[in-house]
């Protein structure tokens, strides 16, 4: 028979797939590690701090027409 007893859920770190225990001990999960979690959390920031260049104001244009 088989002796292990898989009571504890594993899941995939999702920043390089490693398997993590769900449990009380694994403090990053669903991080394998710190490293991990700070790169994830890294991912996200840099992303969402990503700000669309402004747009070149051309308001400029219509006003040599006075002559
Ligand atoms: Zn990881």
């Amino acid at each position: 028979m088989n002796t292990e007893s898989p009571r504890v859920r594993e899941v995939k770190c999702p920043v390089c797939g490693a398997l993590v225990r769900w449990e009380p001990a694994s403090r990053w999960r669903p991080f394998c590690s710190e490293r991990c979690r700070t790169q994830d959390l890294g991912a996200w920031a840099s992303e969402s701090y990503r700000i669309p260049e402004a747009e070149a104001a051309d308001g400029a244009t219509d006003d040599a027409d006075l002559a």
